[in-house]
């Protein structure tokens, strides 16, 4: 048997040693350095299409919506009137694809840092591009952070869709992008974060879980299955203005002619409440 087979990719961060993912590759559709990072994009016989950013896996066609479906709706559902979205980082386009269809949404504000991986989308992944086309959409580029900075009482929710830690994330897992991120809220707003796994990066969450809840005066983790990230699993810290908020029990019951509606594929309302449900041990740890 073959077991160091050729034509593989296979994920590499020193965030997640001794252990990754590998992909099966049809074709490298795309490869180039950016400012910012290293870019690539996969056509993979099993996962489609699916986006690197400095060798760690960003989304695959075929789990893609289940991230993008969590990550904007357990904040948006969690919210009583969510017209203003800002979102951080999402280059892909995915998480505007969703957040756009929120019957409440008024306003999207978008800040990602390159450039290049929203034209990269655009051209190799419009099944997440697709989300740039919106008519409540404003794409700026630049750092979410220096953004943050620049804006006050002016957002319902805060979806921040980073890349991992590392290069021009890093200060987005910090406990002043929360600070900042409080200020840019308008009263009773959410911030959502994308926050690693329970299996990998457990301290990474204990720690973005910590700087939420020093900030913010309620704060939770939540869980979603996607399974080209590291363990097969990921994770979102929110935090909500509103002390009295029950993050587990959204403010609108969605039917199945709604999800219908809105395409939905992961997110309905019982895996919202699902999402909050932790094993024993991350609750012990995040406690
Ligand atoms: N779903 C993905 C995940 O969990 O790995 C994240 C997808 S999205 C492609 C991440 C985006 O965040 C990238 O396009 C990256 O350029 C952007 N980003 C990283 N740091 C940023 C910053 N400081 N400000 C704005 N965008 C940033």
């Amino acid at each position: 048997m073959d077991l160091f087979k050729k034509n593989w990719f296979t994920e590499s961060s020193d965030m997640w040693p001794g252990g990754t993912f590998s992909f099966e590759v049809k074709e490298v559709l795309h490869s180039e350095k950016s400012e910012f990072q290293d870019i690539l994009v996969l056509d993979t016989t099993t996962f489609g299409r699916v986006l690197v950013l400095d060798g760690i896996v960003q989304c695959s066609q075929k789990d893609e919506f289940s991230y993008q479906e969590m990550i904007s709706f357990l904040p948006l559902f969690c919210h009583k009137n969510p017209e203003k979205v800002l979102i951080v980082g999402g280059g892909d386009g995915g998480v505007a694809r969703e957040v756009a269809k929120h019957p409440q949404v008024k306003q999207i504000v978008q800040v990602e840092i390159d450039a290049k991986v929203i034209d990269v989308s655009k051209k190799y992944l419009p099944f997440m591009a697709v989300g740039f086309e919106s008519e409540k959409l404003k794409l700026h580029v630049g750092d979410g952070f220096e953004f943050m900075k620049n804006h006050s009482n002016e957002f319902d929710v805060i979806i921040t869709d980073s890349s991992d830690p590392v290069g021009p994330a890093v200060n987005l897992f910090q406990e002043n992008y929360f600070a900042l991120m409080k200020s840019a809220l308008r009263p009773g707003g959410i911030v959502c974060s994308q926050a690693g796994t329970i299996w990998n990066d457990l301290d990474m969450v204990t720690s973005t879980l910590k700087f939420c809840r020093n900030q913010f005066p309620a704060a939770a983790y939540a869980i979603a299955s996607v399974p080209t990230y590291p363990s097969g699993q990921i994770g979102f810290v929110i935090g909500s203005l509103d002390k009295d908020i029950k993050f587990d029990t959204p403010q609108m019951k969605l039917s199945s002619e709604d999800e219908k509606k809105m395409n939905l594929r992961y997110y309905n309302s019982d895996i919202h409440k699902a999402a909050f449900v932790l094993p024993t041990f991350v609750k012990s740890h995040l406690a």
